[in-house]
């Protein structure tokens, strides 16, 4: 029988906490790690009495995420979602149903590739309980702490079309997605702090087929491993329920990093039963389009765009590079250095590696020592490692960056000062010498080694190797 192939279908779903000052009903402060139950109020807590007042900024950073994912933004209103949990003492979520802020949008992963955003809504966070045991989850646990501190954060749930393909394409989904919305400055994207989680819809089908598979839903991944591992994993274990006769149910399913599985957490007929209705005590929201052009034009350019403007300059398109420049915020002052005449291949391979460590002296450096410094290296002036040795001294110096070589006592070396050195080490191996000259690529380093040791690595290697090949051809 002929094997039978699938492809899996992916959706996500993830929630950012926007960077507000305050919450999205009331006045308490929007801040992360302080004191537990500090920013309180009878209004996060859902006491009996209390009203909702909406935080127009978190509309507006709402609407800011729609226009940047390309939606149409839209008049909307709240929803409560029902249902009891003890972080979220009222009882229901004050959420966005079948009228949400933001809809039909897409996300540009590249040239190629574009998933569709179906919707981006408004809703509240709920506070954090935390299990007290050995695993931190709710079954080994001897009792909860609850901190309300989260309760009523602003949140969007961006939700993706089921158009994502593999656990790499989710990936980069959701790097491109945290690259937008930190560039948005509407939220910090900070997946290890919670404050962007990502939920995935994993299906499989068979390949060619146009109907979907029943999905699963894994909740709360907080780190882009987690997510491929997580997705990579059940996209296998469906393919083996399906291989071995039974049918996928569709469930909710945590992660479990240690063990590298996804266990069921509930199942669809177990599923909650939310019982939406309008919030009462909310009327529509409504920016008008004044506002909402505002917005749109307080767009900042995309990070794609802003890669796209580095990889124009190079020869060689490097993706990752760019990637890591844009997400440092370091664009800017590369696209300045390479306009003052900085090698741009060059630039990008010091911005993206080792200026990365150092991002906010490197800003605080003026753009000519940084093009001095790449133009000491692109010349052959400064060896790599020497140049790695005078940044690092432009970050704590006024100098520069021929001072600090000439202080470090770099450059200091004659051509013919070495090709003398060069010369006696010649004489003393004439062996090596004579494999360099019957063009043995291997001896090079061998004199490049020996020149270093004798001038304690203050040589140029490229200067060195000129010479060498200078005498084999005299
Ligand atoms: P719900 O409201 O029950 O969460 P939605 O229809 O809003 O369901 O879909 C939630 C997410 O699930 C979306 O990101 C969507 O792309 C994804 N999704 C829906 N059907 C599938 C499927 N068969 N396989 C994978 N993902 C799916
Ligand atoms: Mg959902
Ligand atoms: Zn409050």
């Amino acid at each position: 029988m002929e094997e039978e192939v699938y492809e899996p279908v992916i959706g996500l779903e993830v929630h950012c906490e926007l960077k507000t000052i305050t919450k999205l009903w009331c006045g308490c402060k929007n801040e992360f790690g302080v004191e537990p139950n500090t920013n309180i109020c009878p209004v996060c807590l859902g006491l009996p009495g209390s009203l909702p007042v909406l935080n127009e900024q978190a509309v507006k950073f709402a609407a800011m995420i729609g226009l940047a994912l390309n939606c149409e933004v839209k008049p909307s209103i709240f929803h409560r979602k029902n249902y009891f949990y003890p972080d979220m003492p009222k009882d229901f979520q004050i959420s966005q149903y079948d009228q949400p802020i933001n809809v039909n949008g897409f996300l540009k992963l590249d040239k190629n590739v574009t998933i569709g955003v179906v919707r981006a809504h408004m809703e509240e966070d709920t506070g954090k309980t935390t299990h007290i045991g050995s695993s931190g989850r709710i079954h080994e646990s001897s009792g909860a702490s609850i901190d309300y501190n989260r309760a009523g954060v602003p949140l969007v749930e961006i939700v993706s079309a089921p158009e994502i393909k593999s656990a790499e394409e989710a990936k980069k989904y959701v790097s491109e997605l945290r690259a937008i919305l930190v560039a948005t400055n509407t939220t910090d994207g900070k997946m290890e702090e919670g404050s962007m989680r990502v939920d995935a819809n994993v299906s499989v089908r068979k390949i060619g087929s146009i109907e979907f598979g029943t999905r699963t839903e894994i909740k709360n991944l907080n780190s882009l491993r987690s997510l491929v591992r997580a997705i990579d994993y059940e996209i296998s274990r469906q393919i083996n329920v399906i291989k071995n006769g039974e049918k996928v149910k569709q469930e909710t399913r945590h992660w479990n990093e240690d063990a590298s599985t996804t266990v069921p957490l509930r199942s669809k007929e177990e599923a909650d039963d939310y019982r939406y209705f309008p919030e009462p005590d909310l009327v529509e929201v409504d920016l008008g389009n004044d506002i909402v052009r505002q917005l749109k034009q307080s767009l900042p350019v995309m990070p794609l765009e802003r890669r796209q403007r580095i990889i124009e300059l190079l020869k060689n398109p490097n993706e990752d590079s760019a990637f890591i420049v844009v997400d440092l915020d370091l664009d800017g002052l590369l696209l300045e250095v390479v306009k003052q005449g900085a090698d741009a291949e060059l630039a990008l391979k010091r911005f993206s590696n080792e200026f990365a460590g150092y991002v906010e002296e490197v800003k605080a450096l003026q753009p000519e020592r940084l093009v001095e410094l790449l133009n000491l290296e692109q010349t052959g002036q400064l060896s790599a490692t020497q140049a790695k040795a005078v940044f690092a001294e432009m970050l704590t110096t006024k100098s520069s960056p021929s001072q600090i070589s000439t202080g470090l006592g770099f450059g200091g070396l004659e051509d013919s000062e070495l090709s003398e050195l060069l010369k006696g080490i010649i004489s003393n191996c004439p062996n090596e010498w004579n494999r360099f000259k019957d063009g043995d690529g291997k001896v090079q380093q061998f004199f490049i080694g020996q020149v270093m040791k004798a001038t304690k690595g203050q040589a140029n290697g490229k200067v060195v190797l000129s010479l060498l090949e200078a005498m084999k051809n005299s």
